[in-house]
């Protein structure tokens, strides 16, 4: 391992950790990673890049913001870490080569794919599309070898040179995925719909039925009253009428 490409790259998925834990905390709001600048979330403060530096200022500011003194999660610190980790992890097992750059990519995302469902059980599109479209082109570049790509190899017999022929097959197996991860997607998304359609028509029928209850409930009301209505009238009929006596 180079101790100097160790360390850049180790810096790297500090750096790319730190980004992540923005991605964590906005995606499954809808804000942009890019703009504004990070702050405070309870002050609002602008956090100045001599605060903003992976682990280091989160270590001499000792988990507090600067001005308000809010604690900020350790998370923060253990995601950094992890991405550092993962990334130095990626080089020293696969060396300066598209395959640390693959894997890297990938640990990258399902890192945050992993907190974000643990914090708001979401895996936001802008984290799953780019890792789809990502995936495909590295399956080029980088030929998967699982058992798929086993099988394609020894079923279909492409016209091409081995090296190609592998390249192909790993692009088709990574198609095939990608199809069945948006077809699932299509699938849930589809049950959620029915999910939510089958809901409204339940609140719907309830309140048709407390509707229904209620206009016999004011119906029942109604006639009582009209008959109680009737029989005083009969009373004060019967008060009314003359008596024989008062003819007398
Ligand atoms: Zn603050």
């Amino acid at each position: 391992m180079d101790p100097f490409y160790a360390s850049s790259i180790l810096f790297l998925g500090l750096s790319f950790g730190s980004f992540l834990n923005v991605c964590i905390y906005r995606l499954p709001l809808g804000l942009s990673v890019v703009t504004p600048r990070s702050q405070c979330p309870r002050c609002k403060h602008l956090i100045a890049f001599y605060d903003n530096m992976p682990v280091i200022s989160w270590l001499i500011l000792r988990g507090r913001c600067r001005q308000c003194k809010t604690r900020i999660s350790p998370r923060y610190l253990f995601i950094e870490l992890l991405t550092g980790a993962l990334f130095l992890g990626c080089y020293a097992y696969f060396g300066l080569t598209l395959a640390t750059f693959k894997y890297c990519a990938f640990g990258f995302l399902i890192l945050g794919l992993i907190f974000t469902d643990a914090e708001t059980k979401l895996l936001p599109d802008k984290l799953t599309l780019p890792g789809l479209a990502l995936g495909i082109i590295f399956s080029l570049l980088v030929p998967v070898n699982d058992l798929a790509s086993q099988f394609l190899s020894g079923v279909v017999n492409l016209p091409f040179s081995a090296d190609v022929s592998t390249r192909l097959l790993s692009l088709l197996d990574s198609l095939l995925g990608a199809a069945l991860g948006v077809a699932a997607a299509a699938a849930q998304d589809t049950g959620a719909k029915q999910d939510m359609k089958d809901a409204g028509q339940d609140t719907k029928d309830a309140a048709k039925d407390t509707g229904k209850a209620t206009k016999k409930t004011a119906k029942k009301a109604t006639n009582k009253a009209a008959k109680k209505t009737k029989q005083g009238a009969n009373k004060v009929d019967d008060k009314t009428k003359p008596s024989p006596s008062d003819n007398k």
